[in-house]
């Protein structure tokens, strides 16, 4: 636990101050980057409309990270956790191969 902003957040939660509420609480967690080499493996891009198209044929732009099964969060927050990131956080118009429709 480098990150020194994530030692204090942590810190506070211990120490029982309530400083955040659950969407912040996402926004402080870490955020998927597309160079690490899961997001690579998976195509995962921060903006549904940028993902390769020839690469991912049947990618549509409907599809996106806040419509997705494992997204962690309201479809309406901009940023939520990712079951399959580790909890890591993406964007709500993101997108990557393992994409499954919310039921
Ligand atoms: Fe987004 Fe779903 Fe892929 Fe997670 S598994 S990055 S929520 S499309």
């Amino acid at each position: 636990m480098s990150n020194p902003s994530r030692r204090a957040f942590v810190m506070c939660v211990v120490a029982g101050t309530p400083v955040f509420g659950a969407s912040q609480v996402a926004a402080q967690a870490a955020a998927v980057s597309e160079t690490d080499p899961q997001a690579v493996a998976l195509g995962f891009k921060n903006d549904t409309t940028k993902v390769d198209k020839a690469k991912f044929p049947k990618h549509e732009v409907s599809q996106v990270c806040g419509g997705c099964a494992l997204y962690q969060a309201k479809p309406t927050d901009a940023v939520g956790p990712c079951a399959l990131f580790a909890m890591k956080t993406v964007p709500a118009k993101g997108w990557c191969s393992s994409w499954v429709k919310k039921g």
